[in-house]
């Protein structure tokens, strides 16, 4: 397991992170913490993902909508204030996820490359479609790094690739840029009752695990456990959206998770994967409260503890 880190993933957001439940600086304050134990090796993309690479994913209109102030607002759910200008987005959000996204590639180059599993602390963003950003997420990471391993022939369409996402929320996004290609296989564990509810996307999810509002660890853990267990076949690579937001101190996710569930979840994922003989690479995903810095660095020293 290696962990893949930059300082340019950060959102540094200033005053306005007051105005958004958000920890925008939670990438360096894992990276911070877990650089006290000498024992884990980080890496870095060298620069983020390029014009070229996002424009050949994006659609057309999408490529014209995050460029407009307002559209992209909307899509961070930012309040239209005067101070955020485009170029105040520009460098404070979208570059830093164009780094996240330039994570998961690397992330999974390499993980195809040495069998082994590395950790993006950013990435994860599974609301992004090609044609649409919402939910705090403009470029899907998974569906870009895909692309970008078809044309370089990293990976072939006949390769089955397996996405677990266990964020609270379900990902809209990625069933969206997948929904035509059987070789994708979606593993979903999501609260119900919370955006996004669009049926069309959920209906593509191969593997659904779909969650009450308010429910423990415990039943969360048992729930994810049948997921695991129905997983067929072989895979050359997995994604896993590991989002802390079914935090009990997310606003958003409505779950009921501690810090010591979420170490224990990524725990059953990465087991799993490992039983399977799947390298994968995990992405940051959703969450953003004040103990989500506290479940990712439990969730990576005991992954690494067992040797995952
Ligand atoms: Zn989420």
């Amino acid at each position: 397991m290696k962990i893949i880190y930059n300082e340019n993933f950060n959102f540094d957001l200033g005053l306005l992170k007051h105005l958004h439940p958000f920890e925008g600086m939670r990438f360096r304050k894992i990276y911070d913490r877990l650089s006290q134990d000498n024992g884990i090796e980080f890496l870095s993309p060298e620069e983020p993902v390029s014009d070229e690479i996002i424009s050949e994913f994006l659609s057309e209109v999408m490529l014209q909508l995050v460029k407009n102030r307002n559209g992209v607002l909307k899509a961070l759910e930012f309040p239209r204030l005067p101070f955020i200008t485009q170029a105040y987005l520009e460098r404070k959000v979208l570059s830093p996820m164009r780094w996240g996204v330039a994570g998961t590639l690397f992330g999974a180059e390499n993980a195809l490359q040495s069998g082994q599993n590395y950790w993006n602390l950013s990435g994860g963003y599974h609301h992004a479609m090609r044609n649409q950003m919402e939910g705090f997420c403009v470029y899907n990471d998974i569906g870009i790094t895909y692309q970008q391993l078809l044309k370089s022939g990293q990976v072939t369409g006949d390769d089955r690739i397996l996405i677990i996402d266990t964020d609270a929320h379900h990902g809209n996004g990625t069933a969206h840029v997948f929904m035509d290609n059987p070789n994708v296989v979606l593993m979903d564990v999501y609260n119900a009752s919370i955006y996004p509810t669009s049926e069309y996307t959920r209906d593509r999810v191969d593997i659904p695990m779909k969650l009450k509002p308010g429910t423990d660890g415990e039943t969360y853990l048992e729930c994810l456990k049948i997921a695991l267990g129905e997983i067929q076949g072989d895979f050359r690579l997995a994604f896993v959206v590991a989002g802390t937001d079914v935090l009990s101190s997310d606003k958003l996710g409505g779950l009921k998770l501690t810090p010591d569930d979420v170490a224990k979840r990524e725990r059953l994922t990465l087991s799993r994967l490992k039983e399977l003989a799947i390298p994968a690479v995990i992405t940051g995903g959703g969450g953003y409260s004040s103990d989500g810095v506290d479940a990712t660095v439990k969730a990576v020293l005991k992954a690494k503890s067992e040797g995952l």
